[in-house]
Order: structure tokens, then sequence, then C-alpha cells
């Protein structure tokens, strides 16, 4: 399926309710159509504070990914930036009544499905890409993520949790919409069993159950069944095409992790837009090959990719 070529909103508005993960606190979200290219831009209704969804904006990303602007704070919104991103709907105004959206099943398909319900609107002008030219790699010990020059997007991921009710699990994909629904969007969130204590102790998770998560435990999920054999490293990638979404603009490349998390996938993209000799604008987002068979032959032939 070849991407889209222009900039894309919502046909409709979309409003979805539900409770925060964390605060387990309710919370109405609204997805407004703009007219003309913005970005994803959220508005905390109560105070009437306009956060776009950027990198610089990023606070506390333990456990979650949070926004912070003027004092205040949206929590969780991995999951709806991911839907978006996934379906490339990058122009949107996110209307929020809370501090934290709802986690819903977990996953990002309650987005998805109602995102494809209402369909998607074209803007005019050109939909542009940051295409990554140099190798970026940020890192923390064993853990690290890092971009390479590709022509599309290419996600990487590789998970390694000491219980071998998950252990190692490792998954690539070329990004599409149509992947991104089959292959990523119902994949929950997912803890293991031995944090739950500690993590609501510290005031996370209060609005967790099985009903929105995978728990594992020594010898298995608790839940009755899983969605996918290796959920949780499709999570995980799930994740991180919501973070990527702070980039501000689609992004062409391979991004590789390796046991990260939301604080290196934001980290990633800090990066990436403090080096701006390491990308370049672009509107194509067609591969090389297929714009080579246009040209003359043996002008590009070495250029080819694999
Ligand atoms: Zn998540």
């Amino acid at each position: 399926m070849p991407r889209s070529t222009t900039p894309q909103t919502l046909s409709r508005e979309i409003t979805i309710s539900g409770h925060g993960l964390h605060g387990n606190r309710p919370c109405s979200v609204r997805l407004v159509p703009v007219a003309e290219p913005t970005g994803i831009v959220f508005v905390h209704t109560p105070t009437g504070t306009v956060i776009p969804a950027k990198a610089d904006l990023a606070g506390d990303l333990v456990l979650a990914t949070t926004l912070v602007k003027d004092g205040v704070r949206l929590q969780t919104i991995e999951h709806l930036l991911s839907a978006l991103m996934g379906l490339e709907v990058e122009h949107i105004r996110i209307e929020v009544d809370a501090e934290e959206l709802p986690i819903l099943d977990g996953s990002a398909a309650p987005w998805v499905e109602a995102i494809l319900q209402v369909g998607v609107k074209g803007l005019a002008g050109r939909r542009r890409f940051m295409k990554i030219t140099q190798p970026i790699e940020v890192r923390n010990g064993d853990r690290w993520i890092r971009a390479l020059p590709y022509d599309g997007l290419r996600l990487r991921y590789v998970i390694d949790f000491p219980i071998p009710a998950l252990g190692r699990q490792s998954r690539e994909l070329s990004l599409t919409p149509d992947k991104y629904r089959r292959e990523l969007g119902a994949a929950r969130t997912f803890c293991l069993a031995q944090e739950i204590d500690m993590m609501r102790a510290r005031g996370l998770a209060l609005g967790g159950s099985l009903d929105n998560a995978v728990v594992f435990g020594a010898d298995g999920p608790l839940n009755e069944s899983l969605r996918y054999e290796d959920e949780a490293v499709r999570h995980k990638m799930l994740d991180l095409v919501g973070d990527l979404a702070l980039l501000g603009a689609p992004l062409l490349g391979l991004v590789e992790a390796h046991a990260a998390g939301h604080a290196l996938h934001v980290a990633l993209a800090q990066a990436i837009l403090a080096a701006p000799g390491s990308w370049e604008w672009t509107e194509e987002a067609e591969p090389a090959n297929v714009r080579f068979f246009f040209q003359p032959a043996g002008l590009t032939a070495a250029a080819q990719p694999a």
C-alpha cells in the first residue's frame, strides 16, 4: 500500500470516554478535525491549555508518556498518538477534560476502530517526512535505540525479560496503516505481577486490571488469553510508534530498539530534533526503487535498496 502523500485529518469528530490507567479518573477525549495542517495538538479543556505533541514538552516518562506545559500534565497519551500515526492521521485537535487519557482496553484498537469508522480526509499541500540520513543512537546501559537511513518506516524491536513467561521476543515490521491495524494496534500494555505492589505504592496503575492490561506471573499470563503470542513486543512497537509522534512529523528510517521504553523512545525523538544534520525534510514517501523504474537504466543501480 503506498503511503499517503497528502496531510490527513479525520472526516468527522470522535468522542471516547473512559478512565485513566494510572490515576483511575474519568476522562473524555474529543478528536476534532482541522482545516489545515497543524500537527497533533492537545487542548486541556478545564484550563484551555494548548499542548502540541512535541518532544520538548515531554515530562514524566515512567510507565507512560506525559506532556507538561504551563503546569498542566497530560499523561498516557501514547496509545492514541500511536493509533493516529499508525493510520497516518497527523493533523488533529485533541480536546481532553482530565490529566490522563482513557486506557480503554490497554491497546490502541478502540482508537483505531473509531478512526476507521469515521474515515480520514486529505488536506491541502504535500505530506512532509523527516528522513534519517545519518545513524543516530541513544543508550542507557544495555538498553538502546537508534535510527538508521531507510526508505519507509521500519521498526525492529527486541525485549528480554528475566521471567520465562515473557523471555526474549523480537519482531520487525515495515509500517503501513494496514499492517499497523493488523499487527500492532490490538496489542495490550503489560506488566509483571511482581511489579504491581511497587507501582501502586507509587500511585501508578491504580486503574489497572486484567480488562486493560496483560499481567505476567511466573507461570504465564494471568489473563485468559493473549491476542498475539508475542503481544508484549508488539505493544512496545505500538508505544514506539506513538512516542515517535513527538517528532512532530512522520519519520522515514529504520528504528531499532533493544529493551527500550518510553524514556528511550522520547530521548531518540529529542536527539533527532537536536541533530538537524542527521535528517532532512522530504515529500517523497515511496521507496527509491519505485522512482528508479522511470529513470535511465544504470543511473542509480548502486543506490537501490537491498
Ligand atoms: Zn503502552
